[in-house]
């Protein structure tokens, strides 16, 4: 077995949680948890001996520790791919702007955001795509930003 390779442990005064940001799984644990999947992490063989079945096959379950053999990376890519090219779903990210005005360090935009705003012909030809499919159950997400 191996440690997800997208998974982070967040610890603070109240706990620590496991975050799994391939599979989206957050569950908050023990210390001897997060201790258990540091050790292998670190490739010890008894990482599991303090932990019960039932935490095991969670952790199992919910992607934190994977088989050996298994590429997360791959996979993802592949789904990601079925998803492109699938003609029964649809994820529609719609950035009417990205002039944000927040700051967040890890920002794809960088500090100094372009002021520009989609056009009228642009938004037009969003809702008039957009409005075919908005009762089709095979709409993924929508995501609005900006
Ligand atoms: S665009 Fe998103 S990530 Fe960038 S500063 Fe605004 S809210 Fe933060």
């Amino acid at each position: 077995m191996k440690v997800s390779r997208y998974h982070h442990v967040v610890s603070d005064n109240h706990g620590s949680y496991l975050f799994n940001a391939y599979r989206r799984g957050l569950h908050e644990v023990d210390p001897e948890v997060v201790a258990a999947l540091e050790m292998l992490g670190t490739g010890q063989q008894d990482w599991d001996k303090d932990l019960s079945p039932a935490i095991l096959a969670t952790l199992q379950s919910e992607g934190y520790v994977i088989p050996d053999d298994f590429d997360e990376h791959a996979r993802l890519l592949q789904e990601r791919e079925s998803l492109r090219l699938s003609r029964h779903a649809i994820s529609l990210t719609i950035c009417p702007t990205i002039d944000c005005n927040f700051g967040c360090p890890y920002c794809f935009e960088g500090e100094d955001k372009p002021q520009e705003r989609m056009t009228d012909e642009t938004m037009a030809w969003v809702v008039r795509f957009w409005v075919p499919h908005r009762s089709r159950p095979a709409i993924k997400e929508v995501t609005g930003s900006g």
